[in-house]
């Protein structure tokens, strides 16, 4: 077995059984994720858009395909017609034009609201009382070709387990709070937290998705 196909065994075995482990493919070679796939691998996550679309070109057309950074408005028709789902939604606006891009392609694209968690002013990310304007929006209802599916949110870089912990119990908590706005086009039933420094943390706080990179590829 290769190493990465033991990475993700061994990780796969660490998280438990209802955590789905995304690979963080992002900066590494096409000849890598088919590596990956032909050891029966098929969730992968990308930072850039551009990046995706290439590697979703040249590979077999079963992978799901996981947008995990910043995403730009502009940039949404790039991915609309093969994104699996998109971890960063972090203003209404993007959402709208999510809708309009699945609409186009006749899709409803599974998205997660990404929640500021962390200490750092750096990260991306909805405040909660910006999550549940979206949420509460007399709009929403009509976005029919999206599906907020769940939170994302990263924690703080840092060395602190207990903080790092103490993050992502707070957005497992805020999933669980926010669950009184679930509608046709929303069912909070997804939390993407954990990359390779804390996803056992994350698995233990009830993430369903951990997004790993480094773990699994080595370092970037
Ligand atoms: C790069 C990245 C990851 C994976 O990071 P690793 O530390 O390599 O596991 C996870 N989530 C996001 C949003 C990222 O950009």
């Amino acid at each position: 077995m290769s190493s990465i196909a033991q990475n993700i065994r061994n990780i796969e075995l660490e998280i438990k059984e209802n955590v789905k482990l995304v690979a963080v493919t992002k900066t590494k070679p096409v000849p890598v994720l088919q590596e990956t796939y032909d050891s029966g691998f098929r969730r992968f996550g990308e930072n850039k858009v551009q990046e995706m679309t290439e590697k979703y070109n040249l590979l077999p057309k079963d992978i799901e395909w996981h947008l995990i950074g910043h995403l730009q408005s502009n940039k949404v028709k790039y991915i609309a017609p093969f994104v699996s789902m998109i971890h960063s939604v972090d203003s209404y606006k993007l959402l709208k034009e999510i809708n309009k891009e699945a609409l186009k392609n006749d899709r409803v694209i599974p998205c997660l609201l990404q929640i500021f968690i962390a200490m750092e002013e750096t990260k991306f990310g909805l405040s909660e009382q910006e999550a549940i304007a979206i949420l509460t929006s007399e709009e929403l209802p009509a976005l029919s070709n999206i599906k907020i599916v769940g939170l994302m949110g990263m924690a703080s870089n840092t060395d602190d387990a207990d903080q790092v912990r103490k993050e992502f119990r707070s957005l497992k908590n805020l999933s669980y709070s926010l669950k009184k706005y679930d509608a046709s086009n929303v069912e909070l039933t997804e939390i993407s937290m954990g990359m390779s420094g804390d996803y056992l943390i994350a698995a233990e706080e009830g993430s369903t998705l951990v997004r790993v990179g480094s773990a699994i590829f080595g370092s970037r």
